[in-house]
């Protein structure tokens, strides 16, 4: 639609809907289904290499034990049995964490498939509300976190639960008392831990937020630079950005404010506990209150015990980053569908359409209590030429979006063929459907995929299509080729030479029905006398629904469908509406020659 929203940007926010950590976590993990294999057979390794670890530690100290009281021997089968369980260790983490990062890369390769083929299936009115930046940041920024999430602090993180919990059971086992005292110093690293991650949570989120939020802007400014330069408001635009990045900012220095005491508090408190360790368990030793085996497996778990505690505080933050981004990717990934918003789609499929269309008491509103078609009725036979004209905003883009099933209508129905639209496959509906709309949509590729979007017809076909639209002779003007590259939003063409490229790609869709929404730009004449070849040529042998903005177009018209505030308030050929003195349509076109502008209608 060429209207922007008239939706409060405050509402955009509303459009996610915020899921706890574990239910975000539990969405996507259905993209991991397919490799929980390589999951599991990471995680046991992850789990036998903790388990290896503690071996080591035992065998440490019965090492140090044996060095004291026993024969030799003996100590050389500790050492050498230290240095196979290192080994073991080290090998079973290495394949552990490669193989829970290859299995998140495909799991994380799925999720950016689904958010795009979630794209394709949302509602036209979600991308009237949504910034595009947000969209992309979806899709980039926030699964790239997610990525660095899985493939390197998952590994880390799973790692150090296992780790905890083995070595909790092993120093249980060994000496419960100990144990116990150990790890119940670790409980003031828990509750900081605990308190802290509410903000961390908070300032994260609006960190997310606010970094959409500089996507959404750099690429409104970036869409906007011709605009920009020709108002000379570059100040302006550099001064909403600069609000938008100090906003960007201001989250960043408190999450950093944070960081900043909560993670040295957090070392220094798993530290300590092994410093006292050494401290009281040296003096014990000394006065043979436990073996000296006892107490250097002690100092060797309690380091495996603590090291894993701070991973998984020093983790915290990026472990809340990647907890946020997950619930945004899954909440996005939850946001209604086409299906959801216009219902089921219908299995209707026809080869090709006549082309007759009746809407019957249609009435559509993109924002509850404000409407925008009011009990809109007609009948257009097959073939048949319509042409829609009304002041701006008074409902004709809006009424032919409706065909093509883009909105859905609260209340009438429309039919195309004697069939309802609702009964109709959308994709198929579609098809049948040419829509040229004002603004051209130009892809940064050759004129030919250009030309084609996605269809798979003979150069011959685009060549024949090129010359009957006098797209061919704007070619050879230019010498460029159906090979010529051209650049995102066709910069690289005029506004005349886009609109004759959108006309020849529909020409070659050969749709049964065509929506031309008239481009009103000021082209110079010999483009604007293709344009209108190419018009008429399109024009031809089907049913066609024009909303006009040029007096010839309307000269091609069997009908004429006046609109005034979302109603169709006349109907009829162009010479009986303007005998008629007292009609609308009679003074929308002497308010036009009243602008002095012969040629367009008064919205133009
Ligand atoms: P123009 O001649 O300027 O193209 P139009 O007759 O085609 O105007 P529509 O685009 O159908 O007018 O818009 C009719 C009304 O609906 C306007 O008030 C417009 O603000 C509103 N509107 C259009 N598109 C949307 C949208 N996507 N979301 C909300 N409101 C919309
Ligand atoms: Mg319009």
């Amino acid at each position: 639609m060429n209207n922007v929203s008239v939706k409060p940007k405050e509402n955009f926010e509303e459009r996610i809907v915020h899921l706890k950590d574990l239910k975000a976590f539990a969405y996507l993990l259905r993209y991991a289904k397919k490799d929980q294999t390589l999951f599991l057979t990471a995680l046991t390794f992850l789990f036998l290499s903790s388990l290896a670890g503690v071996l080591s530690a035992r065998a440490l100290g019965e090492l140090a034990q044996s060095i004291t009281n026993a024969p030799i021997d003996e100590s050389y089968t500790w050492g050498i049995a230290i240095i196979c369980l290192e080994v073991a260790t080290i090998s079973l983490l290495y394949f552990g964490r490669r193989w829970l990062a290859k299995a998140s890369l495909k799991s994380i390769l799925r999720i950016r498939k689904a958010l795009f083929e979630h794209i394709q299936r949302l509602p036209m009115e979600f991308f009237d509300t949504q910034p595009q930046g947000r969209i992309v940041t979806r899709i980039t920024h926030d699964v790239d976190t997610m990525e660095s999430f899985f493939t390197s602090t998952l590994a880390r993180l799973s790692n150090a639960i296992i780790s905890f919990f083995v070595v909790f059971i092993a120093m249980i086992l060994v000496d419960w008392r100990i144990g116990c005292i150990i790890t119940l110093s670790m409980i003031p690293v828990f509750v900081i831990t605990y308190f802290v991650r509410q903000p961390v949570r908070k300032w994260n989120r609006e960190f997310s937020i606010r970094n959409a939020m500089i996507n959404a802007k750099l690429s409104e400014f970036l869409n906007g630079i011709p605009v920009i330069r020709a108002f000379g408001v570059e100040k302006w635009s550099m001064k909403e950005f600069n609000k938008t990045i100090n906003h960007h900012l201001e989250s960043a220095i408190s999450i950093n404010k944070l960081n900043s005491w909560s993670r040295p508090l957090i070392m220094c408190l798993t530290s300590l506990p092994l410093a006292f360790f050494i401290g009281l368990g040296g003096i014990a030793v000394i006065h043979n209150r436990i073996d000296l085996a006892v107490f250097v497996t002690f100092i060797r778990l309690a380091e495996r015990f603590l090291q894993p505690m701070s991973v998984i505080s020093q983790e915290m933050h990026v472990v809340q980053t990647s907890l946020i981004n997950t619930e945004r990717v899954a909440s996005f990934l939850q946001n209604s569908d086409e299906s959801k918003v216009l219902g089921e789609n219908g299995d209707f499929n026809p080869s090709s359409l006549d082309g007759k269309i009746e809407f019957k008491n249609v009435e559509m509103a993109y924002v509850k209590s404000k409407p925008v078609l009011q009990q809109i009725s007609f009948d257009i036979k097959p073939g048949e030429k319509i042409g829609f004209v009304g002041r701006t905003g008074s409902g004709k883009t809006t009424a032919l979006a409706l065909l093509s099933r883009l909105y859905e209508f609260q209340k009438g129905s429309i039919s195309i063929d004697n069939h309802d639209i609702r009964k109709f496959d959308r994709d198929a509906l579609r098809q049948q459907i040419g829509v040229v709309n004002q603004d051209s949509i130009i892809f940064e590729a050759t004129l030919r995929d250009n030309i084609l979007a996605g269809a798979k017809n003979p150069d011959s076909q685009v060549i024949k299509a090129c010359e009957d639209t006098g797209l061919a002779t704007i070619m050879a003007n230019n010498q460029l080729t159906l090979d010529s590259v051209i650049y995102d939003q066709g910069s690289n063409l005029s506004s005349g030479e886009r609109q004759l490229l959108s006309l020849t790609r529909i020409l070659l869709k050969n749709p049964s029905i065509l929506v031309l929404d008239e481009a009103t730009s000021n082209i110079d004449p010999t483009i604007e006398a293709l344009i209108q070849t190419a018009i008429e040529r399109l024009l031809e042998n089907r049913t066609c629904l024009i909303i006009a903005h040029r007096l010839d177009t309307l000269k091609h018209c069997d009908r004429i469908f006046v609109f005034k505030a979302g109603q169709l308030v006349e109907e009829g050929h162009a010479d009986e509406l303007l005998k008629n003195k007292a009609s609308y349509y009679r003074e929308l076109i002497e308010s036009a020659k009243r602008q002095n502008n012969e040629q367009k209608l008064p919205d133009a």
